[in-house]
């Protein structure tokens, strides 16, 4: 792991110009270390492109990060950049539209904490023990001595509890809160962040977690708790799906909940299908089996049926392999 780190620090350095960017319907942890890498970088005079991918809608709850400006259209990274650096990515196919500009790229740099991450670069920082990107980014900046300040604190620090699930999840240990007592030292903004990211919900989907809680579904043989979001139920609360990341998080509450499935509706018609486990249960395998991905107890994975042929699908997947 530290001659990875040094690595990544080397080309970084040696870089003028670079590109930087992180998945598809972003979350806290992406968005994050993004961020947090575009401000150190920007501060050492380099050039850097740092874009989300389409399909990217920027989830309003992380509008009040810092170096949010620093963010260009995906059409402004050049193609074949000399270096092009990848986070919270496990495979190409996380960069939507970026893919090709990813593959040109001369160097190419993959920073991530998924257990599944398909090493697809030249130079992979790839930890599954980390709880999150935005730790391996603190830990780039740690042993670089480039400045950390108040500003960059805060982006990580969103990495650290949004992908900890307020430090609660099985990846929540003593190097995540150790990092996260080193970012609040280092100025990291804690009610700042609590406030924008868990206590500023619109009012439209406040409506839509209350649609989605009041046709909650229990499989009691599966330990499976699931609900489901329509593009109707967005039109008629006035949520966006980028406002929904944690919604799921309500459903893994209800008592002897093993495994809790969300199912969300795209406007193109697929299902995205999020999937939250617990009590020794991995969903990462099942994802994977349909096509997607993620960690043990938290993995998603896009669905072509419609709500109940998803729903089928999913339950089939789980009968056969979890017995
Ligand atoms: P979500 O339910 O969308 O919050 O995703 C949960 C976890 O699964 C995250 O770690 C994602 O990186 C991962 N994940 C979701 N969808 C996919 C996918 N289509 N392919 C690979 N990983 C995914
Ligand atoms: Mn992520
Ligand atoms: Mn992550």
């Amino acid at each position: 792991m530290e001659s990875q780190l040094q690595a990544v620090i080397d080309a970084l350095e040696s870089a003028e110009s670079l590109a930087l960017t992180s998945h598809v319907n972003p979350d806290g942890d992406g968005v994050g270390s993004l961020l947090a890498l575009a401000l150190v970088l920007e501060r050492r005079g380099k050039e850097v492109f740092a874009s989300l991918p389409e399909p990217a809608q920027y989830p309003p709850q992380y509008l009040f990060l810092p170096g949010r400006d620093l963010l260009s259209s995906p059409d402004e990274i050049p193609h074949g950049p000399k270096l092009f650096v990848a986070l919270d990515c496990s495979n190409l196919d996380r960069l939507g539209k970026l893919r090709e500009k990813a593959e040109g790229a001369a160097v190419l740099v993959n920073v991530d904490h998924h257990e599944d991450n398909r090493r697809f670069a030249h130079i992979n920082l790839v930890d599954s023990r980390a709880s999150s990107t935005s730790e391996l980014i603190y830990k780039l900046i740690r042993r670089s001595g480039w400045e950390m300040d108040a500003q960059v604190a805060t982006c990580l620090y969103t990495g650290l509890v949004t992908d900890t699930g307020r430090f609660q999840h099985r990846n929540t240990g003593p190097e995540a809160l150790a990092v996260a007592s080193q970012l609040a030292a280092a100025g990291a903004d804690l009610e700042l962040i609590s406030k924008e990211v868990y206590e500023s919900q619109s009012l439209g989907y406040t409506r839509l977690l209350g649609r989605a809680l009041q046709r909650v579904q229990v499989l009691e043989d599966l330990g499976l708790v699931y609900s489901y979001v329509t593009q109707e139920d967005l039109m008629e609360t006035g949520a966006t799906l980028p406002e929904t990341e944690d919604l799921i998080d309500h459903l893994r509450t209800v008592r002897g909940t093993r495994i809790a499935v969300l199912f969300k509706e795209l406007e193109n018609g697929k299902i995205r299908v999020s999937l939250r486990s617990r009590d020794g249960v991995e969903v990462g395998p099942v994802a994977r089996l349909l096509g997607g991905g993620g960690h043990a107890n938290a993995a998603g994975y896009t669905s072509d049926k419609d709500l109940s042929g998803s729903l089928s699908q999913l339950l089939e997947t789980l009968r056969n392999t979890h017995g």
